[in-house]
């Protein structure tokens, strides 16, 4: 079955027998997203993890010079 990635819209063949096959069949609101994409998703928030605990010494620091 093709299903198209919401982020890139990119048409992709998927085996309709497949995890996301099925769960897009039974679920039709359920969106598709490309391993690509995916990945991407994941590095940002991962990004964005180490972001904020990169910021908490910053706190911490400013809290005890007060
Ligand atoms: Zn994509």
């Amino acid at each position: 079955m093709r299903v198209k990635c919401v982020l890139c819209n990119k048409i992709q063949e998927i085996d309709r027998d497949s995890v996301k096959g099925k769960r897009l069949r039974n679920h039709p609101l359920v969106t598709y997203m490309c391993e690509e994409c995916n990945d991407r998703i994941r590095d940002k928030t991962e990004k964005r993890r180490e972001e904020g605990t990169l910021k908490l010494p910053t706190f911490q620091i400013k809290k005890d010079e007060w």
